[in-house]
């Protein structure tokens, strides 16, 4: 039988460490000074809005898809909010035995145990937003004047509130997700349901102590402040165990009330699925297409042409060129479908997270052009990703010149 109280505290002490990898390794962060977003190894600009589109919607439908499905089976198992509070009440906890005969000495060690650990909490939180070697930075000159430094400051201050003092009455009073949760759950979502057919119950109520929120899930199953996390039924199976009753006990984990023996496939949950499924797509094109450097190239009409002193036509064209990536890259300029056209421009060399802006002339000589308007290609090829562009333009000449 699954004991639900270990296979939940194993999987908190994994989130705890994935909390701790993914902003100092660059593998969520919406670094908002840089603005950059960082998804699992890509460094997105914020201009990219494609693929922050496609990542936020994917992010947003996996929780939305988890709630149908699972219920509040994340605020048990994988929420900061419950991991953090129930380790602060696990401490405050073993604080008090160990110093049983100093009982004066638990209180300040607790809290002095709580303050550390939320400046290490709200730091990590931070570098979900902030580069974390510039946050430590702001942090050591006690930075609070950048908004930064000032929310830092503040992070700090709720989390050492929340894990002394609010705790679990978050999740029943201010937590967004738990009254989302509400709305989205139907049916068919998995609950925690008490079940006694037979008379079972001892009315130990050890269940009701065991409970994290304080509920007694023998009276509903739909209790807002249950957060599926399954300690009622170690208890119960615990108790009814050792009394040699049938196991499992009275309280168990059910697709909804009329304990569905599978997961109940319906039409919600295969649409739901399927948007997934588009999103995760649409994330994956886009990321599959997209380039270290971005090159953008456009005509400047500002003036149609110009007829220059050594007798050609000269056009004007903007460029806009970004490595997003970590390596130095260049730009190389290539004319096509242009005959006798030349175009006086070096490769464009770019240092790693530079953008540059410019403009350049291509000229002809007058009277090449048997039409006022000729169609061309600019290309473009990258080094040293080896990515060509090609960009349709269209060159002017004066109407004379024919
Ligand atoms: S009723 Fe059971 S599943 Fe719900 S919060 Fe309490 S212990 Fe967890
Ligand atoms: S732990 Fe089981 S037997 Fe005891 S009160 Fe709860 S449901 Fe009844």
């Amino acid at each position: 039988m699954v004991n639900w109280h270990r296979l939940r505290k194993r999987i908190h002490l994994i989130c705890f460490l994935i909390f701790l990898v993914l902003p100092f390794f660059n593998v969520i962060r919406f670094d908002i000074p840089r603005q950059r977003f960082y998804f699992f190894g890509y460094e997105l600009w914020i201009n990219e809005f494609g693929i922050i589109f496609f990542a936020m919607m994917f992010l947003m439908f996996v929780v939305v898809v988890a709630s149908v499905i699972l219920g509040r089976v994340y605020c048990g198992y994988l929420c900061p909010q419950m991991i953090f509070s129930e380790a602060s009440t696990a401490v405050q906890g073993w604080l008090r035995k160990r110093l049983k005969k100093r009982p004066a000495l638990a209180g300040p060690a607790f809290y002095a145990i709580a303050a550390a650990g939320s400046v290490f909490l709200a730091f990590t939180f931070v570098a979900y937003f902030v580069e974390p070697r510039d946050l430590a930075r702001r942090l050591l000159a006690t930075d609070l004047r950048t908004a930064a430094g000032v929310s830092g400051a503040v992070v700090t201050l709720l989390t050492f509130l929340d894990f002394s003092v609010l705790r679990l009455r978050f999740c029943t009073t201010a937590c967004p997700y738990g009254y989302l949760q509400g709305m989205l759950s139907d049916g068919n979502t998995l609950l925690v349901e008490y079940r006694d057919e037979g008379h079972t119950c001892i009315e130990c109520k050890k269940c009701v102590r065991d409970c994290p929120m304080c509920i007694d899930i023998r009276h509903s199953p739909f209790q807002i402040e249950c957060v599926h996390c399954g300690e009622c039924i170690d208890s119960c199976n615990a108790i009814l165990g050792r009394l040699k009753k049938p196991l499992p006990g009275l309280i168990h984990y059910s697709w909804g009330v009329e304990d569905k023996p599978r997961f109940p496939f319906d039409a919600k949950r295969v649409v739901l699925l399927l948007v997934l499924v588009f999103y995760a797509t649409g994330l994956f094109a886009a990321l599959s297409t997209r380039h270290a450097v971005l090159v953008r190239v456009s005509p400047d009409r500002s003036t149609l042409y110009r007829a220059g002193a050594d007798g050609r036509i000269y056009n004007k064209f903007r460029y806009t060129l970004a490595n997003r990536s970590h390596k130095p890259a260049a730009v190389l300029f290539s004319l096509e479908h242009l005959p006798g056209a030349s175009l006086a421009m070096d490769p464009v060399a770019l240092q790693p997270g530079q953008s540059v802006e410019g403009e350049f002339e291509i000229s002809s000589p007058a009277g090449s052009r048997g039409d006022l308007v000729t169609h061309f290609e600019i290309r473009t090829s990258t080094i040293p990703e080896q990515v060509a562009d090609t960009f349709p333009m269209t060159f002017i000449s004066p109407t004379e010149a024919k």
